[in-house]
């Protein structure tokens, strides 16, 4: 039985963890935290993310725990849309997920195949031509056919195998909540919808309705608002109250969920991508080789909302290329389809950073401009990334 070392229990080692040992693999996940907990927020999925859970068969529980997100289109804070709402047909709609619920349907999906050692934080990697490819963490050694790596943004797999990819800030910092239903605003339809001003951006997505009884008890109004600069040194209450400040004014529900929100509910987060991206995503070594997967090889910032997507995608396309070749030419095969098809979400990203970051009355009214022209181009491109993409077949 051929084995895999996944390192990282984030949502893509857990959905490629799931995907192999569907497979047949023998899975080890070695993640450091004492257990598989992800921050109290919510994900949303594009179809290609759905997509591709679906190619691993870890979609079953999905539709329990997730919400469609109407098109709500883009808004200036001064109300003027950038965008108008389309008619999207429903089964081309991104999805909402509290992220504990869709963290708890890819444990589900692990099966018996895959031993979970939560407490390890993995150190040194092993990659060399003779030998089997090994991780350590300085006081025991775990080798296999496959190690992936799918240890986040900070890497350390990465560090050593593609020094060159440098973690940087992107020069904001996000806010997220979920506002449970009990003390949610009262608002007049579900919410969906983005608002884009100069350096600041806030969206919002009802999690499941008010009062449904649906599988997830983690429903609500989840935001999130995004500010050039660095994160804030105060506590969360200053946080809160300089938020309301700089969102003041913005067309509703801003100031409604802004109050509505308790300062326990806050996560803040530094926005870093990695610059540039790895030179390679695989790593032949033994009779298999070491991946780097999700945010270890792609880090991005969140503007189209893709990171998680590509997880999927980078699983799935693994999954499918271990079934049909040879151990060390899938490891090849990965880096060769994975590598063009993140850079291209990457660059729509960066560009979507830059109308974002612009600062300086010069460089705002071009941001203005930029606003009114690029983005809608930008968000239709990266829609149509976003739908376009197929899970490889076994005959491609
Ligand atoms: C503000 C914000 C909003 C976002 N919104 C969206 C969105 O709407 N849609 C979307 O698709 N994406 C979104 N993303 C991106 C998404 O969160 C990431 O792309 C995704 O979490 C990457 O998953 P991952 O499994 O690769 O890494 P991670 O989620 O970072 O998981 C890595 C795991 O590895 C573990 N680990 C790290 N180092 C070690 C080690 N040395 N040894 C053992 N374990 C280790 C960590 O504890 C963690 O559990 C957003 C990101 C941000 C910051």
């Amino acid at each position: 039985m051929r084995t895999a070392v996944v390192v990282g229990g984030g949502p893509g080692g857990l959905a490629v963890s799931g995907a192999l040992a569907r497979s047949g693999w023998r899975v080890t996940l070695l993640e450091r935290a004492d257990r598989i907990r992800p921050e109290p927020t919510a994900v949303v999925l594009w179809p290609n993310g759905i997509r591709a859970l679906r190619a691993m068969d870890l979609a079953g529980g999905l539709d329990a725990i997730a919400t469609p997100l109407p098109d709500g289109g883009v808004r200036r804070p001064d109300g003027h849309w950038l965008v108008q709402p389309r008619q999207t047909p429903v089964e081309r709609l991104p999805v909402v997920v509290h992220r504990e619920d869709l963290h708890d349907a890819l444990i589900a999906g692990l099966g018996e195949r895959v031993e979970l050692r939560t407490g390890v934080t993995v150190r040194t990697v092993r990659v060399t031509p003779g030998e089997r490819p090994a991780v350590g963490d300085g006081r025991q050694t775990f080798e296999a056919d496959l190690v992936v790596a799918a240890d986040g943004a900070d890497s350390v797999i990465r560090r050593q195998l593609a020094p060159e990819a440098s973690l940087i800030s992107s020069g904001c910092a996000a806010w997220r909540a979920v506002i449970p239903w009990y003390r949610a605003p009262s608002l007049p339809e579900s919410v969906s919808g983005e608002i884009l001003g100069a350096g600041y951006r806030f969206v919002a997505a009802s999690l499941g309705d008010r009062g449904s009884s649906g599988a997830s008890s983690r429903g609500g109004i989840h935001w999130m608002a995004t500010a050039a600069g660095a994160p804030r040194p105060e506590p969360p209450e200053t946080q809160l109250a300089l938020l309301r400040r700089w969102y003041a004014g913005w067309p509703a529900p801003v100031d409604e969920l802004l109050a509505a929100t308790d300062p326990g509910d806050l996560v803040q987060q530094e926005i870093r991508e990695l610059r540039p991206l790895p030179r390679a995503y695989g790593f032949p070594a033994g009779p298999g080789g070491v991946v780097l997967l999700g945010d270890a090889a792609h880090a991005m910032p969140p503007h189209l909302g893709q990171g998680t997507c590509l997880a999927f995608e980078d699983a799935a396309t693994l999954a499918v290329l271990l079934r049909e070749s040879t151990l060390p030419d899938a490891v090849l095969a990965y880096d060769r389809a994975r590598r063009p098809r993140t850079a291209v979400v990457v660059r729509q990203t960066r560009r979507m950073s830059a109308v974002l970051r612009a600062r300086g009355r010069l460089a705002l009214r071009a941001r203005d401009a930029a606003l009114g022209t690029i983005t809608p181009r930008l968000l239709g491109s990266a829609a149509a990334v976003a739908t376009q993409w197929r899970p490889p077949t076994s005959s491609s």
